[in-house]
């Protein structure tokens, strides 16, 4: 007869540890590897606020922010491909 008995039943550990922070919130750059926000990433046309490192960005992306950019121009009645200063 043992003197010390286990009266708990021991708490069983996950397989999988769940993460607080979602997937794909937080970005980092290969450049100077600082964690950067994703939507400051997107505010800022997918380049590194600290080091300037360019992200890859998808053709859809490209085609908005040239779409804008043009919208820009006209607004101010310059011709395209000005750049903005
Ligand atoms: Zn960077």
């Amino acid at each position: 007869m043992a003197w010390f008995k286990k009266t708990r039943k021991p708490i069983a550990s996950t397989a999988e540890k769940s993460s607080r922070v979602p997937e794909g919130l937080w970005i980092k750059c290969p450049g100077c590897t600082q964690i950067i926000y994703n939507k400051d990433l997107d505010k800022n046309q997918q380049v590194c606020p600290k080091c300037a490192h360019h992200f890859r960005i998808s053709a859809a992306d490209r085609l908005r922010i040239a779409v804008r950019r043009r919208s820009v121009d006209r607004a101010l009645s310059r011709p395209p491909g000005q750049t903005i200063r």
